[in-house]
């Protein structure tokens, strides 16, 4: 059955790790009634944690998009991890979500992977709803976490709702609007509630909280102010109307609580989903290059009339094929059609969809625009290309990756596995685009590229159990990169007798710096030589010897970035010069001209975030000094400090059992790569002879 786009809520979940993002999640699920029984993340039987290393580590790391029906409404939940290491599956997420809950534990308030992805959802402009999640817990604090989503997010937090009671005294909620309490049947897992008169002692704040919610709604709508100034209040539906407005207009967060775990205040949380986050209708059309027409741009609103686009934000292995999610932005997407991959230029069939549920999926004949649907047909897309149908062929913005930090060789155990192990590396890309395979070119290993320490373990454990191949991994290691810091210019030469025929050329490059990107290999190929003096297709033999070099420096076979080389002159024989001979003295050239410009090595810094009792903090700061870190920053949250501090990559191996040793297990750490900046010169040394 076809839900009505205006029904259809494309929804994340996001929090920092353990703020209680799982729990809500499969409360979610019991509540919309897709589940049999409740899971509880305690003991490894949640639903959207399909993963068995997902449960034991007890956190999410790979999204899964869940369909769950709530009063005739369609929420599609896209789960996102909470692990730093795992920042791009947030980003995907967010790239095809509409709107956003962010789930805040009630005595942290708000932490540092709650503020990272906050800013995210900032960039992709997505109205939120906040989740003051943990009230049973001691030292719950509902109003200090409300003033932290102002003070550390500036969130702007309008409460729809006010606690009754925190931590042990924690009971329910009141609701604003509708001035009421809520109690909840915790025996019966929260299916059961009574909605009563607001409990006299609370009275007078709640008249107090409800006044300021009109107020603030009543101004951030024209028609609504004048309604207030005239008649001194609002009807319950105007109020409704209201923040549903200032939240799809990001002019406020409203802010609910409860207790995931208790199961209280989580039938609200659904209710406020649908009726104050934006449907696919509320969401800004979208900007498609034209895959034909350079510098033309398509404007594509949630329209099933027209051309059909799709995007691709992630693909999970299966056997016998692979399941492809994709977001419909235009058209209606039918089973066994053949649609176009910009990316590659291919033709992908699609041939049967499914609506995915916790635990099972149903196969639909058509999806529509603005909606979120499992596919299975294609074989050559990856996350992030578009398909379409051939009538438009556009391209979509590519999803943002981060740089990878971090690399560890692997090899397959016997020799016998090498085909099977190849298989599971072009699998695992395929499925997880933060990942690289790459191989060292002084050593021929290959070598695995995440985004921490975290990320490669996950993965080898995925390689391992999931794809039955013994491996055998390297410690992981940091992966620096290499850049020059002068202008320099040098000459390559290629005189060789190959098959019997002589192949010469020579090249002269000129090698620059600029300004530092974000790790990316970016280079620039530039010719100052004329068509005439050289032809194109020599001059691009040269551009590829030139970018293949780019892959690994002169220092340690690390990439090389920032960097911009000109082809600057050239010599070349009537007879004896050749493709190859131009491709080989431009590699040449690109080493020599490196040489010469001061190469130097990078390496990745993190952004670090301690929370620590006062007692440790000494210990602490004297560690994170050990470790060459530059501390930004200590504040005080509530009984706790905070240390932001950047600290080298290198720095940081096991820092995490480090800081439980120092701090009795009492402080905890959060780190997500920041740039890239220059190695001593005393460590390069160290580093590279
Ligand atoms: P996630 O890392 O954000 O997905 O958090 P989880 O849902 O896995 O929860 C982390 C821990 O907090 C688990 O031990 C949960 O049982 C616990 N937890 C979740 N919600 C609540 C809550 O409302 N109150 C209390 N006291 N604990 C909770």
């Amino acid at each position: 059955m076809a839900t009505e786009l205006s029904r259809i809520r494309n929804l994340g979940i996001a929090a920092h790790i353990d703020a209680g993002k799982t729990t809500t999640t499969e409360r979610f699920l019991y509540y919309t009634g897709r589940t049999y029984r409740m899971g509880e993340v305690d003991d490894g039987t949640t639903t959207t944690d399909f993963d068995e290393q997902e449960q034991k580590r007890g956190i999410t790391i790979y999204s899964a998009a869940v369909s769950c029906p709530w009063k005739g409404y369609t929420i599609n939940l896209i789960d996102t991890p909470g692990h730093v290491d795992f920042t791009a599956e947030v980003e995907r997420s967010l790239r095809v979500l509409d709107g956003m809950v962010a789930v805040f534990d009630a005595r942290e308030g708000v932490e540092a992977q709650s503020e990272t992805v906050w800013r995210q959802a900032d960039r992709y402009r997505i109205p939120r709803l906040a989740f003051i999640n943990k009230m049973d817990r001691l030292g719950a604090d509902f109003e200090r976490s409300v003033e932290s989503i102002q003070a550390r997010l500036n969130g702007h937090p309008l409460l729809l709702q006010l606690p009754i009671g925190s931590a042990d005294e924690f009971r329910g909620v009141i609701d604003l609007v509708e001035r009421k309490a809520i109690f909840y049947h915790v025996d019966e897992m929260g299916s059961r509630f009574d909605v009563v008169e607001i409990p006299a002692d609370l009275r007078g704040k709640a008249d107090d909280a409800r006044r300021i919610l009109i107020e603030r709604v009543a101004e951030s709508s024209d028609g609504l102010t004048e309604k207030y100034i005239t008649g001194g209040t609002l009807e319950d539906s105007d109020i409704r109307r209201g923040i549903r407005e200032a939240t799809l207009k990001r002019l406020a967060t409203p802010v609910l609580c409860g207790s995931a775990l208790r199961y209280i205040g989580v039938q609200p949380l659904l209710d406020a989903v649908c009726d104050y986050l934006p449907s696919p209708l509320d969401v800004p059309p979208v900007d498609a290059a034209d895959a034909k027409k350079s510098g033309v741009t398509h404007k594509l609103t949630s329209d099933s009339a027209g051309p059909l686009v799709c995007l691709v934000f992630k693909i999970v292995s299966e056997k016998p094929v692979d399941l492809y999610y994709l977001r419909v932005y235009s058209g209606t997407l039918k089973a066994n059609m053949r649609l176009l991959n910009t990316a590659t230029g291919e033709k992908e069939n699609v041939s049967r969809i499914y609506r995915m549920f916790a635990k099972r999926r149903d196969q639909i004949t058509e999806a529509f625009a603005g909606d979120i649907v499992a596919v299975i047909g294609p074989r050559n897309s990856l996350t992030g290309h578009t398909l379409c149908e051939q009538r438009l062929p556009v391209l979509l913005e590519a999803i943002r990756f981060p740089q990878t930090v971090i690399s560890a060789s692997i090899e397959p155990k016997s020799s016998k596995d090498r085909d099977k192990f190849e298989e599971a590396l072009r699998a695992i890309v395929r499925q997880d685009p933060t990942i690289t395979v790459t191989t060292n070119v002084e050593t021929g290993q290959t070598l695995l590229n995440g985004m921490g320490e975290l990320h490669v373990e996950v993965v080898v454990h995925r390689i391992r159990t999931d794809m039955n191949v013994e491996v055998n991994v390297g410690k992981p290691r940091v992966s620096y990169r290499e850049t020059v810091t002068v202008s320099a210019e040098a000459e390559g030469e290629f005189d060789r007798q190959i098959g019997g025929r002589r192949h010469f050329a020579a090249v002269r490059l000129r090698m620059e710096p600029r300004a530092r990107g974000d790790g990316t290999v970016t280079g620039t190929f530039r010719s100052e030589v004329s068509t005439e003096a050289l032809s194109t297709e020599w001059s691009q033999a040269i551009e590829r010897g030139v970018k293949d070099c780019a892959g690994s420096g002169v220092l340690g076979g690390y990439p090389v970035i920032d960097w911009v080389t000109t082809l600057v002159d050239v010599r070349q024989h009537e007879t004896d010069s050749s493709d190859l001979a131009f491709e080989a003295a431009g590699r040449s050239a690109f080493y020599a001209a490196m040489r010469a410009a001061g190469p130097a090595l990078l390496e990745p810094i993190m952004d670090v975030e301690v929370v620590t009792p006062e007692d440790y903090l000494g210990a602490i700061m004297t560690d994170l000094n050990a470790r060459r870190a530059e501390v930004r920053d200590t504040s005080m949250r509530h009984d706790s400090r905070i240390i932001s501090a950047f600290v080298p990559l290198s720095q940081m191996f096991g820092y995490v059992t480090r800081l439980r040793s120092v701090s009795q297990g009492r402080a905890a750490a959060s780190m997500q790569p920041s740039h890239f900046a220059p190695v001593s010169a005393a460590e390069m040394k160290a580093l590279v002879g």
